[in-house]
Formats: structure tokens, sequence, C-alpha cells
């Protein structure tokens, strides 16, 4: 909240004139000429403070302005200072392209973008972002397609473990915020109430893993390249299915686990 200017004035010590002293229009001596502060000018009051709207004005010199103006050449601090002081740091609302760091950038090829020309960045902001969050949709059903394959192996602790490590690695290297917790998080939810990319990244898991299955391979390099490869093969799928309008999602998975077969 703005400060009272007649509060500000007392409280730097400010010579009123006593007959107007907390009324609409108060006047003191100006502290900033002090003209009326010169020999034989005894009963003049230069400064004008109006109480009502909080500004003031010299009739004298003319400085004038608001409040919080007031305070900091008075106290002669920065006007930033005095501000904060009323009403804190004031963030600004920042764009989350703005909020991306620059290994997060790389990931989606804006990085150099961004250090050559910041302009052309900020007005690309929005496509900015929105290929992160497509970039971070991918990864994370990806990631979660991984994670369901090593989940359903069984009878061979070591591997699943290298395998976990593996995919908790990955995770890491994506740059994406706590995505490993992510994809915990969701994998012990029921199906029903899972995100998008977890219902996807079930899917593509399943099938995966049942490639791996018939071949009874679990290399981890295998295993990320069934699930890039299922990942596209849904995509595009996905696409032709939003082209055409007619196939249903079941029918692809289903069209998946019997290509798996
Ligand atoms: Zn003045």
């Amino acid at each position: 909240m703005l400060p009272e200017i007649l509060k500000v004035a007392e409280e730097y010590g400010l010579s009123f004139n006593p007959r107007s002293h907390g009324k609409k229009e108060t006047l003191c001596k100006c502290c900033f000429c002090a003209e009326d502060s010169k020999a034989g000018k005894g009963h003049k009051f230069y400064l004008s403070l109006n109480t009502h709207d909080q500004l003031f004005k010299c009739w004298f010199c003319g400085v004038s302005g608001g409040v919080l103006d007031f305070e900091a050449k008075i106290s002669g601090l920065p006007y930033s200072e005095i501000r904060k002081k009323y009403f804190g740091i004031r963030k600004k609302p920042i764009h989350p392209a703005e909020s991306l760091n620059a290994h997060q950038l790389r990931s989606i090829g804006w990085a150099e973008y961004k250090r050559e020309n910041r302009a052309a960045f900020k007005e690309n902001r929005e496509m900015v972002f929105s290929d992160w969050q497509n970039y971070e949709y991918e990864e994370l059903a990806k990631h979660f397609a991984m994670f369901i394959v090593v989940a359903h192996i069984e009878n061979q602790e070591e591997r699943q473990n290298n395998l976990l490590h593996y995919v908790m690695q990955s995770c890491h290297d994506t740059q994406i915020q706590l995505m490993f917790n992510r994809v915990l998080a969701e994998y012990v939810k029921d199906e029903a109430d899972r995100a998008g990319w977890a219902i996807q990244g079930a899917e593509i898991g399943r099938a995966a893993w049942k490639v791996s299955l018939s071949t009874y391979d679990f290399e981890m390099d295998k295993v990320v390249y069934n699930v890039i490869f299922l990942y596209h093969m849904l995509k595009t799928d996905e696409m032709q299915k939003s082209l055409k309008g007619t196939r249903k999602k079941e029918a692809i998975v289903n069209d998946k686990m019997s290509f798996a077969n």
C-alpha cells in the first residue's frame, strides 16, 4: 500500500505551516530548493502536499511527483528501493519458455537461437514452449514404456537392476525435471487415472515387452530401439487415424501386439 505523504514528511522532519497541517493541501518548507528558508521568507511555504492523492509540488522550484518519488528524493535512495520498502519485490510473471535452461533448450534445438538472437527468441517463445511440451510428452511416454518393459522382466534380478539403472540415467539425461519420479508416480496409479503420456507409454511398453519376450532379448539398446520404433509407429498410426478418423486406438495396439507376436 502507498504510504501517506504527510507521514513521510513528518518522518523526515519537514517544517509545516501549522495552519495547513493535516488539511488536503498541507504546506511546508521546500527541502529541495530551500528558497522559502531564505532570510525574510519565514512566512512562505512553497512545498504543497496533497494529502488526499499523496502528491507533492513546490510552487517555487517546480519539483513534483508522487509519494514514493517524494521519499526517494528526500532520502536520497533509489526509487526502486523505496518501492521495495512498501511493496516488496514485484515479480514479473516469467514466460515458461524463458525458464528453460541452456541444456533444456539444447534438447529441443533452440539453445543456439536464443544465444544469437534474444529478441527473436522472445518473439518465438510460444513455439519454443510448445516444442518443449512435445519433447516432454514424447520422452515421458518413451521412458514410461521402457520402465514397463523393465518392470515386466521376471527371474532376472541383475539384468532388471542394470536396466532400471539405465532408465534412471536416461531420464536424468533428458533434462526434464524429476522425470523418473514422474514416471514412478504414474506407474503406481490405476491405469484410468494416468496421464496421457503414461497411457500411451504403457501401450508401447507392453508391445515392446512382447517383442523382447519373443526373442528373449532384453538388451537395453534393443529395448530402447523397440520402444522408439513402436512409438513412431503409433504416432504414424495416430496421424493416419486422425486423418481418416476411423480406426480405434485399441485396434492399433492390437495390431502392435500381433506384430509383436
Ligand atoms: Zn522548491
